[in-house]
Order: C-alpha cells, then structure tokens, then sequence
C-alpha cells in the first residue's frame, strides 16, 4: 500500500494543531463525539505516514569487444560482442546502482567497489547491486520504482527484456512491474551506433516512511 504521493515535513506541525483542535472539540461537543473521533482517528493515521521520497540517476558506458560475454540487467545476452570490463561488465546494472546511490547521495558505484580492487575483478554485478540494496534498506529506504535505458546497436534485446526486469526485481525485493527496462538503438549514429560500446541511463525512486516522532 504505498502511497503516491509526498506530504512536506512542515506539514507535520499543522496535523499536530489540527490534531490538538479536533481533541478539543471532541471534549466540548459531545453531541457530536463519533463523527470527532473518526476524524481524530483520520488525521493521527495521515500524522504517523508522511512518505519521504527521494530519486537518483544513474548513467554507465563500457567498450565492446568481440568475443566477451555480454551481461545485461543480471542476464547474459546471447552476443558476438560483450562489455570490456574490470567486473562481468553489466552496465544495466552499474547504471542502477549509480541511481539507488544517488538518491540517496552515497556516492557511485566506483567508489563503494573500487575496480583497482582485485575483490571485484570479475564479480557478478548482481553481488554489487545486492549490497546496494542492502545499504539503501540499512538507511531504512524501500524502492519505488526504477526505470532502465540501455542503448546498444546489437544484438536485439526484445527478447531479454522480461528476464531482466524479472532478475532485478528478485534482487530488490519488489514485483517486476516496478522495474521497467527498456532497450533502444541510436540508428547507427555515434559510439553506440557503430557497436563500439554500450551506454545505459537509469532512474530510481525510492521512499521512506516517517513516523511523527522521527
Ligand atoms: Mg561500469
């Protein structure tokens, strides 16, 4: 049941008076004590749900090679070409990271996975998002949503797509319609369009829920 919408901390202060003069009137007008109580009851469960939202972007480009393999949003991609790269090279999911960081202003994903580090030579990124993910939920954050772009001439991605917005959403912890992945090419023009490397955006939401009293 999340909510859509987001209700500014300074609010908080008007629902308390709101709150303190509902309770007043609750104790004068007796006559009308139900119709009270149901609004008492209505304000104090808006107080202790106020959302707090916060949304990063996330954007990663690696060099293509020929005979590597090509992983994308968790999944490997049936491709001549793959990403060069200091982990697996799946730059879906760097570009993620890059975002579920963002929002919440911890930096990128280079400077929680170092890759000088001989730790992260090779890693599967879905390792790198899950300690994201772990960061973001020790700080008391849940995603949203998240919303991917890669762009990448070839191979066609259209049959990947379900699989990699099913692979993500396991890893976070949310139902795939929550993670939206989508694939273009940039019509032969640029780095992308002559398949020398594969570049991906990526938007993330997340929230929080605030007590009155934190
Ligand atoms: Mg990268």
């Amino acid at each position: 049941n999340l909510r859509t919408s987001c209700v500014p901390k300074k609010l908080k202060l008007n629902h308390i008076v709101v709150f303190l003069f509902m309770f007043e009137e609750h104790l004068l007008i007796t006559l009308r004590w139900q119709t009270a109580n149901l609004r008492i009851l209505f304000i104090f469960v808006e107080i202790i749900s106020i959302m707090d939202i916060r949304i990063g972007n996330g954007y990663d480009v690696h060099a293509l090679a020929e005979g590597l393999p090509l992983w994308l949003g968790g999944v490997q991609v049936e491709s001549p070409i793959g990403c060069i790269a200091h982990s697996d090279g799946d730059v879906a999911i760097h570009a993620l990271c890059d975002a579920l960081l963002g929002a919440l202003a911890l930096g990128d994903i280079g400077k929680h996975f170092p890759d000088t580090s001989d730790e992260f030579k090779g890693i599967d990124s879905k390792i790198l998002l899950a300690r994201v993910m772990e960061l973001i939920e020790n700080e008391g954050w849940y995603v949203v949503n998240v919303d991917i772009t890669i762009a990448m001439q070839r191979p066609k991605l259209a049959p990947y797509i379900v699989p990699m917005r099913e692979c993500l959403a396991e890893i976070m912890e949310i139902s795939p319609a929550r993670v939206s992945v989508k694939a273009t090419t940039t019509e032969k023009l640029g780095f992308v369009g002559r398949s020398e490397g594969c570049e991906v955006y990526a938007v993330a939401l997340l929230g929080r829920e605030e007590g009155l009293f934190d």
